[in-house]
Formats: structure tokens, sequence, C-alpha cells
């Protein structure tokens, strides 16, 4: 199902007639129900009884699509980890395994177009979404170039990502552009309030207004409050022993606490209230007034930079543990 907000958007498309034949591009933040948008639009192309508001359903494409069994449906994205790894023991191994896997492959690529060049089993159409199409790596766009360029005709491909400005130039202008936006805070908050979650005005600042994503920081909760509770309110604790406990599944989760809890001390020294954490206000307006505000900001540009690394860190235990200390020497030129 569409989301509400997306929804004018999905008029828009649904009222092309015909529909048009080159890739669309869906393009727009990270959290805002574009892959739901993209994979609802690709059952809606199979489906051989869609309304105008979308898939009827119940027909056999829909049945098939349900189950994952339509053979004219594709669906490709980045590093999609091996079966049964869900339940494997995470490993310094398996996750530098997987961040190494982060691109759509040329093997990938090559698999789709012999799925793009056989004729569909039934109708007329084949749809092929593509998640986090920025992930192209520079040969698997190329060696898609040419189908992306002038698809057989019935062969619609849905690319989605939130960093559209990373596709190849000739990749992206191939593409009819679909951009979304963030919903409106009342949107966000409804949505969210159906999908029982907790703190939903909370959990919707720290995700930047992006209804989804704040679904899936509450995954990372728990990432959260460990180092809020344990490192953030615990000055006595030590950082080495701490980064230990990082692994490469949690420490995104762990920078970006950092951040926002930095960026929450800089705006209540400026501002006098915090934005994301928002229910730590007295803690923070304390911690803030021991902060070295210059190496406060400065060490939000390193953990920004510490950011772009993170794909391939080099030594996670050592990224970790310069994150921890620098934080604490924000605070120690002013003991
Ligand atoms: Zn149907």
């Amino acid at each position: 199902v569409i989301h509400a907000w997306n929804e004018k958007l999905w008029r828009m498309v649904a009222g092309m007639d015909p529909f048009p034949p080159q890739p669309l591009l869906l393009a727009g933040p990270r959290g805002v129900g574009k892959e739901v948008f993209a994979r609802t639009l690709a059952h809606w192309l199979l489906c051989r009884d869609a309304a105008a508001t979308g898939p009827c359903g119940s027909c056999m494409a829909c049945r098939l699509l349900a189950s994952g069994n339509h053979p004219d449906y594709r669906e490709i994205r980045p590093g999609v980890p091996e079966e049964g790894d869900e339940a494997a023991e995470e490993t310094e191994v398996r996750a530098s395994k997987r961040s190494a896997s982060r691109w759509i492959k040329v093997d990938q690529a090559r698999d789709l177009s012999g799925f793009v060049q056989l004729a569909p089993h039934f109708g007329a159409r084949k749809a092929i979404v593509i998640v986090e199409a920025d992930r192209l790596h520079p040969s698997a766009a190329n060696a898609l170039l040419k189908t992306l360029e002038e698809p057989p005709a019935g062969r619609h491909f849905l690319l989605v990502t939130s960093r559209p400005q990373r596709l190849l130039p000739t990749v992206r202008s191939r593409c009819i552009r679909l951009q979304f936006r963030l919903p409106t805070e009342d949107d966000a908050l409804t949505w969210l309030a159906g999908e029982d979650v907790g703190n939903a005005r909370a959990a919707l600042a720290m995700a930047g207004g992006a209804p989804l994503r704040a679904l899936e920081l509450q995954t990372d909760a728990s990432v959260r409050s460990w180092i809020v509770e344990r490192f953030l309110l615990s000055p006595d604790a030590d950082p080495v022993e701490l980064s230990g406990g990082i692994d490469a599944e949690k420490l995104p989760a762990v920078i970006d606490t950092l951040q926002r809890w930095c960026h929450d001390l800089v705006q209540v020294r400026l501002t006098g209230s915090p934005r994301y954490h928002t229910d730590r206000a007295q803690i923070l307006h304390h911690t803030a007034a021991q902060a070295d505000l210059p190496g406060l900001l400065r060490y939000l540009r390193t953990l920004q930079s510490t950011i772009r690394t993170l794909e391939h860190p080099l030594n996670l235990r050592l990224v970790a543990e310069s994150c921890l200390i620098g934080y604490r020497n924000v605070f120690s030129a002013r003991r």
C-alpha cells in the first residue's frame, strides 16, 4: 500500500497514458517510502486487473508476486546477505565481507540483462526494481547502459535512490525522475502512530522527518541508549573498553548518536533547547556548560568525515575508539 503522503505522486504516475517506456528514477530522501512505491508500481504494471489506485491483489499475477514467484518481476539490490546469515553470529569477517559486497555487481547486471532480453512469461510486460541504484558498480552500470538507454518494449525499470547525484550521469540522463519529498509532520506522525512507534515525535526528529527511517531507528534504539547511558552519561566509563563492544553493525548508530548528542550540546549553548534528545534537556544543559565550543565544533567535523570512511573502516576498533576519545577531549580542555 502506498504511503498517504506519496498518493499524489502515485496518481500522477498511474495517470501517465501511455506509460513511459523510459526507466523511472525514484529519487528523494531516505525513509519516505520510495521502495514500497517502486514495488507497488511494479506490481501494478504486472497486475491483470489493475485499478487507478493500485494492483488488485487477487489476480494470478498479484498472487505470484505476493509469493515472490512471478517470473516477469526482478528486484536487485547491493550486497544481499546469504540465506541463513541472519541467524549467524556477527563477526568482523562477516561484516567486512558484507561491506565489500555493498555494490550491485557486474554479475548481477549481466543476469538482469539476460532476464530483460527474454520475452515475458505472461502478458507483455516485465518489471525490474533496482534498489539503491546509486550502488551500481560502474562496470555494472556500463553493462546495463544499453538496456537502460533503450529498454525492449514492455520492460519497465524502476531505479530507487536517495543519492541520485551518485548515479552515473549517463544512467541518470536516461531516466524520468520522480521526486519524493518528506511528508508533513502531521502525516508522518499519523503513520507512525499506526506503526506503534513508542515516542513517535522524538523518533521522527531523530530521523530528520523521514517516517520510515524513524521506524528503522527504533531498531537501533538499544545501541543508542547503550551509548547514551554507558558513555555519554557516564563520564568515568573507559572509552577504550567500551569501543571493544562496538561492532560494524553498531558503529553507524553509535556515531549518529554522538553526532546528534553533540548537535544538541551546540544547540543548547546557542538557543537553549535541544533538537534530538528532547527528553535529556537538563543533563545536556549541564554538559554543554562544561564543553569547549570550538572543540565541540571541530569534533563534529571529525565525526562527519569519519562517516564518509565508514564503508571501508580500516580498523573498526580504532575508529570507534577515536570517536569516543575525541568526545572526551572536548571537555578535557576545560578541566
Ligand atoms: Zn492483480
